[in-house]
């Protein structure tokens, strides 16, 4: 580096040792970036990119942010994922010979942020340790601002990145081995070098399996973190089989806490149940949505206590009111034991604690169960209370080095020297009086500045009054004199120096006070947790009320029945118009409904309806329906629609199909399954044997309840073979030239598919739509004939893909008879029967059709 400046030279130094973050150098008012990240930086802030001269052969390229907006542009950096080292300049630089000394002071990475102002407040910022041993995965999730850790342990890794993505984790500690893999997979890394595997832990933990993961995460946190880990919970360990898994992709297409075109809450599942009153209870939404429950009994106390919210109007609304005073006392309580709350978060606190007796009180008309727990709190906390009304003044400032935060009476030795100060500023209003008085200098006045401390200010008009030699001359101003005297001097260093031991006393008292709260950490962790799911619990009743949905109650026998039910935010979204209720029944004769009908008619809006209405119920909430009786699903998967997987690079198709392999390999006849016109992506034929052929493997093998839309209507004949399937469609009206969608699902399959209807209600030019008419009257004369044999080309193709349909349909009570063979013909339906569907993955499948395609073309 000999050719940099001495400074430049300092940069390379510090960055070489923070390579993964991006370096804020301190530069004066400046947080400077230098080469590689200064070109990243001015993309990813869309700051201007500059450059200067740095000693080498070409300049150096540079852009800034200045320090007093640091913060803004810190959180662009970490939402997007990225880590950032701040580096401070650690001497005064008028003191510095040579370069000034600087230091990474800190580093904030997504997973490491403790900065309220950067995090969402309904929102777990998840940091995770994953580790791998010889026999599994385990995982230790843990939430820096609250001190909560989660621990599991899985056999594979897709089900470990599973974990990862449903907690929404920013940031994943791995060893060295791993680093390559998890980056590849897009996630912000951290590398712990070495693990102690024989170290302790800073909690008390028996799981033995989870151990691997929460050594990693300990250990790398008291590396980066330097500091006691002692705001760290005791860790909870969870069974992945506790809860309903929904598959990423569900997750995304039901739009359960963000909406697939634009990712915002509104319009979302999260969106319309959240009526939560504290972050706390905002947070737990989310976490509820994540994971639904499996457990019956979890899921009906849940239940019971929605009911009773219902129910005890007046209790719920008052309840939900003091619920508008609790502060997040999870993060305070987080920020006490990390050592970072000031007096501001004591304050609220305290607020918080002195509304739990009210809450107490109406949780207790209700004869909730939680109300014994949450009594228990109350009393836990009294003392805590009592402490903080004594000792804080009502609006400390959010600095604790400046006194003004420690009320009057909670300490002798502050009271003195307040009193001191006190006294100081009566002595010397009383002194300005009997200046004023002695020499009738109305306009004679005291006043304090920081440079001269106090002074007498004597207007110039009036300085002829003034007997000369009185008081000393200590400035000349415009139009007056302000002069001092040695008494005057004497009162001030008091007063000064009465401050000065007061703001450190206070200093002082206020760490000794946050010590002392410490104590009451884990009663206030147990608060946080009852209050939230009151909070959520009360949320649920307020929606569940307004918007007319019913108890969802549970079969044992697997049967799902919803009496007009409705999609939550369809219908919520479409405030002004009618919804059209629709019902479904599944059981163990009837699994699969296979749903026909126009674009547009509701098929989608249908099947989602049913999904949505499954995890509403498993997260214990009323479902919009007359009534609902359902089965605890195990599993939910959907494969609807892929705009934007094809930004991701990958064929619509293929998305399609690793998708349904997923779903295919996992589902349990306990699971619900939700395939949106499968086989789309692919030629009609294709398509069609594909779909045809994962409809009978899960009718055959899986038994999972299934909703399966489709516009192959020749599909619509599998339910004379398929035992469990059920033809349901969705009606829509011809009405002269154009459509009318009922929204109404009915028996039966739907007898065309009206797209041509929908092109024109799309606005396409007649001329298309009248060609496009003229062209499907002609293919609906072909398809009544008899399948050409003897052609070449195009004509045969269709001709052999034709009757291959009408071969693998042989089992249909309505099968065709179709004509003698060719030879080609004769071949293919050979080949076909030698197959075995049942033992084929979809993609096998498609690439056997491929193969024949070929042939015959
Ligand atoms: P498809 O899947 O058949 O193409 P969608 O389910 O996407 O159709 O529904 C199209 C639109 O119709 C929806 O955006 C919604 O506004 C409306 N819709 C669907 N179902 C209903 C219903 N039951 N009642 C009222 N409007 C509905």
């Amino acid at each position: 580096m000999p050719q940099y400046t001495p400074m430049m030279q300092q940069y390379l130094s510090i960055k070489s040792a923070y390579k993964d973050a991006f370096l804020f150098f301190r530069l004066g008012d400046f947080y400077e970036m230098f080469f590689d990240d200064a070109t990243r930086a001015a993309q990813i802030l869309e700051i201007a990119l500059t450059s200067r001269d740095g000693g080498g052969k070409e300049r150096v390229p540079m852009c800034g942010v200045p320090h007093h907006a640091a913060k803004g542009y810190i959180k662009r950096f970490i939402d997007q994922g990225y880590k950032v080292a701040i580096c401070e300049q650690v001497e005064d630089p008028k003191q510095a010979k040579g370069v000034v000394k600087r230091e990474v002071t800190h580093v904030i990475s997504p997973g490491m942020v403790m900065d309220e102002t950067i995090l969402s407040e309904k929102e777990h910022n998840f940091l995770a340790a994953l580790a791998h041993d010889d026999e599994q995965y385990s995982l230790a999730l843990c939430d820096l601002t609250t001190g909560t850790i989660h621990t599991t342990c899985v056999q594979d890794f897709e089900r470990a990145l599973e974990e990862l993505k449903v907690a929404r984790v920013k940031e994943v500690i791995v060893s060295a081995q791993m680093m390559d893999l998890m980056r590849e997979q897009s996630w912000t890394v951290s590398v712990a070098q070495t693990i102690d595997n024989a170290a302790e832990l800073p909690f008390a933990f028996e799981n033995k399996a989870c151990l691997p993961a929460l050594l990693l995460l300990t250990q790398y946190l008291q590396i980066t973190q330097q500091r006691s880990l002692d705001h760290l919970q005791q860790p909870r360990f969870y069974e992945p089989d506790e809860y309903l898994t929904i598959d990423s992709n569900g997750r995304r297409t039901l739009e359960l806490v963000e909406t697939m075109r634009d990712k915002t809450k509104k319009g979302s599942l999260l969106w319309l149940l959240d009526e939560t009153k504290t972050a706390m209870g905002g947070r737990r939404l989310k976490e509820w949505l994540d994971k639904p429950l499996r457990s019956k009994q979890g899921i009906q106390d849940r239940l019971d206590a929605v009911s009773t919210l219902i129910e005890g109007f007046t209790s719920r609304h008052d309840i939900r009111e003091k619920m508008t005073a609790v502060y997040d006392i999870e993060r305070l309580a987080g920020r006490i034991s990390y050592g970072n709350a000031n007096a501001r978060d004591l304050v609220q606190v305290k607020k918080t604690v002195s509304t739990l007796p009210g809450i107490q009180r109406a949780v207790s008309e209700l004869g909730l169960p939680l109300a014994s727990l949450l009594a228990e709190q109350v009393t836990a906390l009294e003392e805590l209370e009592k402490l903080l009304a004594n000792s804080l003044l009502e609006e400390p400032p959010l600095t604790i080095t400046e006194g003004d935060m420690i009320a009057d009476g909670y300490s002798d030795v502050l009271d003195r020297y307040r009193d001191a100060g006190r006294n100081g500023k009566e002595w010397i209003a009383a002194l300005e009086k009997r200046e004023r008085d002695e020499t009738q200098i109305r306009t004679l006045k005291v006043g304090f500045n920081r440079v001269f401390g106090y002074y007498i200010e004597v207007s110039r008009s009036n300085l002829k009054n003034l007997p000369e030699g009185r008081y000393e001359r200590k400035q000349t101003l415009a139009n007056a004199e302000r002069f001092i005297t040695d008494e005057l001097k004497e009162k001030e260093r008091l007063i000064l120096e009465a401050q000065e031991k007061s703001v450190d006393l206070e200093h002082q008292l206020f760490l000794e006070l946050r010590q002392r709260a410490q104590q009451f950490i884990p009663a206030l962790q147990e608060l946080s947790r009852l209050i939230s799911e009151l909070d959520v619990l009360a949320s649920f009743a307020e929606v569940s009320e307004r918007s007319g949905y019913v108890r969802p109650q549970f079969s044992p026998t697997g049967e799902l029945s919803i009496v007009d039910g409705r999609h939550p935010v369809v219908e919520k979204m479409t405030m002004h118009q009618h919804y059209v209720a629709n019902s479904v029944t599944l059981d163990n004769t009837t699994s699969m409904l296979l749903i026909t009908g126009p674009n547009m008619s509701g098929k989608s809006t249908y099947m989602r309806q049913v999904a949505l209405i499954a995890i509403m119920a498993q997260i214990g909430c009323f479902v919009p329906a007359k009534e609902a009786t359902l089965p605890l699903f195990d599993q939910v998967f959907t494969r609807i629609g892929a705009a934007d997987d094809l930004a991701a690079g990958q064929s619509t198709f293929m998305v399609e199909m690793m998708e349904t392999n997923d779903a295919i390999q996992k589902a349990t006849a306990s699971s619900l399954l939700l395939l949106d016109e499968i086989g789309r992506g692919t030629s009609t034929y294709d398509g069609m044997a594909l779909a045809q052929s994962i409809l009978e493997y899960i009718h055959n093998h899986i038994g999972a309840k299934t909703l399966f839309s489709t516009h192959y209507h020749e599909l619509t004949q599998l339910e004379l073979t398929l035992d469990a399937l059920q033809n349901v469609h969705v009606a829509a009206v011809e009405d002269q030239d154009t459509i009318v969608f009922l929204h109404k699902v009915e028996p039966g399959p739907s007898d065309r598919s009206y797209g041509i209807h929908v092109a024109k209600l799309a606005g396409l030019p007649d001329g298309i739509t009248k060609q496009a008419t003229a062209l499907l009257q002609q293919l609906e004369q072909t398809k009544g004939q008899a399948a050409p044999t003897a052609e070449v080309g195009a004509t045969q193709t269709v001709a052999e893909q034709l009757s291959l349909f009408g071969e693998a349909n042989t089992a249909s009570k309505a099968a065709k008879k179709t004509p003698a063979p060719s030879k080609a013909e004769a071949t293919f339906a050979s080949e076909l029967a030698s197959l075995d569907l049942m033992d084929m993955t979809p993609l096998e499948a498609m690439n056997w059709l491929y193969r024949m395609k070929k042939k015959v073309q």
